[in-house]
């Protein structure tokens, strides 16, 4: 695999590979289905995606086996690898919390004091306790933790939460946050040492921006009364001065505006108040800026 290709390691099977797939292909990236491949070299782009465990992907990272990878920010706090974050690219979200069985109550941090808590991130917990200045037991389980306090293990546990369904069917429930994530895209630290490589990785980080940049707008258009214009450019958070385009009907403008997504609920019924009709929100695929 000497072949000079920037190296890319992708969770194998789990919960991030779909949607970092789609990421990679969102950036212009042909690649293949991959079934039960290991390695997958893109048709356009000097790039092979190895599949591995993500456990493991922090490491190969660090030793140079992958340049860059696409891992859980909690599994890279917990390997805490020599590896730099390059980017957070807001999929995969979710919390890394406590939970008690139901029946009982926590109310501070302090109450974790003496407890024994079973968890799948070890480091992470420690280091959360640390901290608190709180001490208790940790019981590193690597996998099914929640099963921990029923079979009288652990007194509560430290897992990962997006939903809270599979803490509620084994009668826990959620206290508090110990630490957030979202997958990253992390880099080994020597990748600027390599001239070729560093500009395959520069040009798909320029692409990664541009896809996550538009993932978070739309494209709003709309017809506003001449009269109004000043009233909706007021109410509008537009990235740039929007297009204003004459129409038929020459009291009426056309108004397109690229916005943040979050923010079109909010600024909806003041569009409305101020005359706005036909709203159209388009999704943009690709945004360079
Ligand atoms: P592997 O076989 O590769 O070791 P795994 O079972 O350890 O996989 P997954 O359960 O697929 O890992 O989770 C991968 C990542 O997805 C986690 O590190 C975390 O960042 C994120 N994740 C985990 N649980 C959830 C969840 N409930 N909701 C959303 N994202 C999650
Ligand atoms: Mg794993």
């Amino acid at each position: 695999m000497l072949n000079g290709n920037l190296k890319v390691a992708v969770q194998k099977k789990g919960r991030l590979t779909d949607k970092s797939l789609q990421l990679l292909r969102s950036c212009g990236l042909d690649i293949e289905e991959y079934s039960e491949r290991l390695i997958v070299t893109a048709r356009n782009y000097e790039l092979d995606i190895l599949f591995l465990r993500d456990d493991d992907i922090p490491e190969y990272v660090q030793d140079g086996v992958a340049d860059i990878g696409i891992v859980g920010y909690d599994v890279v706090k917990e390997r805490n690898a020599e590896i730099e974050v390059l980017r957070h690219l807001g999929f995969g979200k979710c919390r890394l919390m406590m939970a008690i069985p139901e029946e009982q109550d926590i109310e501070s941090v302090e109450n974790l004091q003496g407890k024994r808590i079973a968890t799948s991130f070890p480091a992470i917990v420690k280091e959360y306790l640390n901290a608190n200045k709180i001490e208790a037991k940790v019981i590193e389980i690597s996998g099914s933790v929640e099963i921990a306090p029923s079979l009288g293990v652990a007194d509560l546990i430290c897992d990962l939460v997006s939903t809270g369904n599979t803490l509620k069917l084994n009668k826990l429930k959620k206290t508090f946050t110990v630490f957030e994530s979202d997958a990253v895209l992390i880099g080994n630290k020597n990748l600027n040492l390599d001239e070729s490589k560093w500009k395959l990785l520069a040009s798909l980080l320029t692409r990664i921006d541009s896809v996550l940049k538009a993932r978070n707008s739309k494209y709003l258009m709309m017809n506003v009364p001449k009269e109004n214009l000043d009233e909706i450019k007021n109410v509008l958070p537009s990235l740039k001065s929007p297009t204003i385009v004459p129409l038929a009907d020459e009291s009426m403008l056309a108004v397109h505006a690229v916005i943040p997504t979050d923010t079109f609920w909010q600024i909806n019924e003041k569009l409305k108040s101020a005359g706005a009709s036909g709203i159209l929100l388009l999704a943009i695929e690709n945004m360079i800026l």
